[in-house]
């Protein structure tokens, strides 16, 4: 990336040496983050970020596809498929949100039920940024193909730490995956989407040719260039990685289930994420907890937004089903390549005091209000 901006910061377009020689490092980083999701480099274009890859997906094929203009998707989309599709839904785009199940799984069979031969792109993400929950893409693929609607799925959670082959997946019924560089240790602002070969979405972003016509504006070449060096390594160290997370994340939940009273852990038990833990702390108001976490250097997350001081409950755990109280209880702990079990120990050892005073305080103010 320093490289980038410093020596090789010619302009990928330009015909020049310099030209050619930052189009060459773009190539490269795209046959990495090509391979990460075992894909044709061709067929794989460079975005600004997860957001603007499912953003393109739905709004591309919308655009794309005359005489089809409904929208599928999934009550727990990550906000870039979900706020998209509203948008589009204002705009006359009829919109189906399929519901989940208590652990957060879409049902295919209700996917199914919900396309119409109006539909022109169903999207359900890969896995679930906040509970982790991997869902049956391929069976809803299968699905949206049968009844001739392109599938975008929002892999932006699960690449590099599960297994993804756009060719394989495309034989399925995929026709568009989204990935975001951040997600894999990668730089941020920058992300891709692989559009199958035979599907050829309306442009949102107009200008120059680049992207082979498919993204206008100048690549952002040290962005790719860190993407693809993160890729590599994502590609070439994921199921080690994957593996070490699950031992660390399931040490995390038997060490506080021990520990710690009345605590629950939220999504699929089995087909979660190998680094997500969300989990429920039963009478303690989550952003408290993600305080007090925070002032022992604990870095967590709520998955809810804060706005003008009232706490908005998560899209996900709302849609799941979960009790009011349980939506407000719950952080979010994620863990990546970098974290130890030293760092385990040390979330076993700060929490469980924390729970507990967070409750009784809790508790105090119940009881002064009854009072
Ligand atoms: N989709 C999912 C599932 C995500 O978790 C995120 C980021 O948190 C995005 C999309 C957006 O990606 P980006 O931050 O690269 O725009």
């Amino acid at each position: 990336m320093v490289r980038t901006l410093t020596e090789d910061f010619g302009n990928p377009s330009s015909v020049h040496y310099h030209g050619q020689q930052a189009k060459s490092l773009i190539d490269d980083a795209r046959a990495s983050v090509a391979a990460l999701i075992d894909a044709d480099p061709a067929d794989v274009i460079f975005t600004s970020g997860g957001t603007e890859a499912d953003n393109l997906a739905l709004r591309g094929a919308l655009a794309a596809r005359p005489g089809r203009h409904a929208i599928v998707t999934s009550a727990i989309e990550h906000e870039a498929v979900l706020t998209t599709a509203r948008a589009l839904a204002k705009q006359g785009a009829p919109l189906s949100l399929v519901a989940v199940d208590a652990s957060a799984v879409v049902d295919p069979d209700a996917v199914r039920a919900a396309i119409t031969p109006e539909t022109a792109v169903v999207s359900v993400m890969h896995a679930n940024n906040e509970v982790g929950t991997i869902q049956p893409i391929l069976d809803v693929a299968r699905a949206a193909r049968e009844a001739g609607a392109w599938f975008h799925t929002d892999a932006v959670q699960s690449a590099g730490r599960l297994p993804i082959s756009a060719r394989a997946w495309a034989a399925a019924g995929v026709d568009l995956i989204a990935i975001s560089s951040h997600k894999i240790g990668g730089p941020k602002g920058v992300g891709a989407l692989w559009i199958r070969r035979g599907v050829t979405l309306g442009a949102i972003l107009t200008g120059g040719r680049h992207e082979r016509n498919r993204r206008a504006g100048t690549e952002n070449v040290p962005g790719i260039v860190g993407f693809g060096a993160a890729a590599r390594d994502a590609l070439a160290e994921r199921d080690a990685r994957a593996a070490r997370e699950r031992v660390l994340r399931d040490a995390l939940e038997t060490g506080l289930a021990a520990l710690v009273p009345d605590i629950d852990v939220n999504g699929d038990p089995g087909k979660r994420l190998p680094n997500t833990a969300n989990i429920s702390f039963s009478g303690v108001e989550a952003e408290s907890l993600l305080i007090a976490l925070d002032l022992e250097g604990i870095s967590v997350s709520t998955g809810a937004a804060c706005s003008s001081g009232t706490l908005e409950p998560s899209h996900v755990l709302q849609a799941m089903g979960l009790p009011r109280d349980r939506t407000r209880n719950s952080i979010r702990f994620s863990l990546g390549p970098e974290t130890t079990a030293g760092d385990i120990d040390r979330v076993l050892a700060v929490l469980p005091p924390i729970v507990d005073k967070l409750r009784r305080l809790t508790g105090a103010a119940t009881a002064r209000r009854a009072r």
